[in-house]
């Protein structure tokens, strides 16, 4: 493993090399160990996986900001590491493992069907795709190219449109936008065959039981997207047990089964549709969205995982890494400091450090902008030195710190390498 020349002060490099080669060393080892597949036996029992990462020139981060894609999200603890390595050894019917899969964790998960995604967008278009099978009585290979022609719109709160409307269009649907519950009781019509419900949206006149509600008494079926809406674990069952139809999770955020996994969890029969039109169906709108055995496999042994898990410990420790922090920065002149929960998506313990900048001599974008440049790098929360994103908690002289992807000793480097950057030379 190399490292630039410039290489942090503060962070000793022995320190990082430890836990690193930790991780790999369980994603690599274990097949190595428990196989007697004859392909393999010339690897030895000790020898250290290649590290990828460092032949790429691709570096390491220490995520500081929380499970976002564009930082690959959350890392999957050795278990279900460990239950992906293995799934590689062996090939198996993808058919089978999919249909197995999706029984076991809708037991799990308490409700009637389940199937893994490649993400929880791709959920949604599966799950688009099943309404509109659903309400045509037509099968999946004419997704998305008959549509137009076809029983096709999806009611969606104008506070609900995002960037993941994507997902449903390109099954071919059309979205019809509502605002007041008025409007949305008069947007049913012959061609509805579905609704979206953006869980974690600020704003919408709309509650999710009203949602629900009304599009019941027109037979429609809803779908939510909570895709980052777990913590607490209960959530979930908690909204396929409300009613929702079918409802998607990402895998691979704070469930931390692998990035490219999602849950499309709900009901049998429309789960069984969305089935049709997923891979290894070739003539469907799901055959782009693979999730491969190891995926597979990985989603389920992090939901067997996460069931294990104690929403109460989980955000002690969340607090307990704010408050490492909290101890390196509070003598900064004019800071406050807070400890920030969101209210559905992400509902985890954020750190926000409000300063004066004019004071300190440096703004929040720029702590950010050096952290980066730092080795190793820190990523902060992407809400620093902005408003938007946690209401008014956070401004242009906010540091947002999210806690809940911090590896074990990365809170005491997190809070360091801020106090140095924020202290006077
Ligand atoms: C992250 C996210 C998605 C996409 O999840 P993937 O698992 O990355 O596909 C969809 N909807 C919302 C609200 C999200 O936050």
């Amino acid at each position: 493993m190399t490292f630039p020349a410039q290489d942090s002060t503060i962070f000793t490099r022995r320190r990082f090399l430890g836990w690193s080669q930790a991780a790999l060393a369980t994603l690599g080892a274990v097949p190595f160990l428990s196989s007697r597949s004859d392909a393999l036996s010339p690897i030895s029992e000790s020898a250290s996986p290649e590290d990828y990462y460092a032949k790429l020139g691709v570096e390491k981060i220490i995520n500081a900001a929380g499970t976002y894609t564009y930082l690959t999200a959350a890392v999957m603890p050795p278990q279900v590491q460990r239950a992906v390595a293995e799934a590689a050894l062996h090939p198996v019917v993808l058919k089978d493992l999919q249909i197995a899969s999706g029984d076991y964790i809708a037991k799990r998960l308490r409700c009637e069907g389940a199937l893994v995604s490649c993400g929880a967008s791709a959920a949604l278009t599966l799950a688009t795709a099943a309404c509109i099978a659903n309400a045509n009585g037509v099968p999946a290979n004419l997704i998305p190219e008959s549509v137009g022609g076809m029983k096709n719109e999806v009611i969606v709160q104008k506070a609900h449109r995002y960037e993941y409307d994507h997902a449903m269009l390109l099954c071919g649907v059309r979205i019809v936008e509502v605002t007041t519950l008025d409007d949305y009781r008069r947007a049913f019509s012959p061609r509805t065959i579905m609704t979206n419900f953006f869980n974690s949206a600020e704003g919408g006149e709309i509650d999710r039981q009203i949602w629900l509600e009304v599009a019941h008494k027109h037979n429609v079926p809803c779908h939510m997207d909570a895709a980052a809406d777990m913590p607490p674990i209960e959530n979930l069952w908690k909204y396929t047990s409300m009613g929702y139809d079918l409802v998607c999770f990402s895998g691979g955020k704070g469930i931390r089964g692998p990035q490219n996994a999602g849950l499309l969890l709900g009901k049998k029969h429309f789960i069984d549709l969305a089935m049709e039109s997923n891979n290894p169906n070739s003539d469907a709108v799901g055959r782009g969205m693979k999730v491969a055995k190891e995926q597979i496999v990985g989603m389920v042994a992090a939901v067997d995982w996460l069931l294990e898990q104690n929403d109460e410990a989980d955000q002690a420790e969340y607090r307990r890494r704010a408050d490492v922090i909290v101890r390196e920065v509070k003598t900064i002149p004019t800071m406050k400091t807070e400890i920030f929960v969101p209210a559905v998506a992400n509902h985890v313990p954020h750190l926000m450090l409000a300063y004066d900048p004019q004071v300190v001599g440096i703004t929040p974008k720029q702590v950010q902008e050096r952290l980066r440049a730092q080795r190793p790098r820190i990523e902060l929360n992407p809400a620093t030195g902005s408003s938007g994103r946690f209401g008014s908690h956070s401004n242009e002289n906010t540091i947002v710190v999210g806690t809940w992807m911090l590896q074990p000793g990365e809170a005491e480097i997190v809070g360091r390498q801020l106090r140095a950057v924020l202290s006077p030379p």
